[in-house]
């Protein structure tokens, strides 16, 4: 699948390092989760939840901001608004599922839909 706005690399559906942390610590909490969505905001918050085999969460939502206490005015104001999202994918743990499986519980978890090519 390819979005236009993609750049030369394909950084953009991996978790950074800094995410990735949070993201081990998100599964180890949650024993139903088959993967991590992570959801990058414009203001560089990050919103994470861990989901199950259906799609279901298996984790509370968890805000955060690297490097700060807290997350930031507008998003404790509008909650990490959807049209502020720049990017949202799914971090899948070992083992992962074919990619029908994926690409339905992306559609469910994240609301869009990438079109298999
Ligand atoms: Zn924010």
């Amino acid at each position: 699948m390819k979005k236009t706005t993609s750049k030369a690399q394909d950084s953009t559906k991996r978790a950074l390092k800094s995410e990735q942390a949070m993201i081990a610590g998100i599964m180890e909490g949650s024993p139903e989760a088959i993967g991590v969505a992570v959801i990058r905001l414009e203001c560089g918050c990050r919103k994470m939840a861990a989901v199950d085999k259906n799609g279901d969460p298996a984790s509370k939502i968890i805000a955060y901001r690297d490097g700060a206490d807290s997350i930031c005015a507008q998003c404790k104001e509008d909650n990490g608004a959807f049209h502020r999202v720049t990017e949202s994918f799914i971090d899948w743990a070992e083992p992962e599922l074919s990619d029908e499986e994926k690409v339905t519980i992306e559609v469910k978890v994240l609301g869009n839909r990438p079109l298999p090519q």
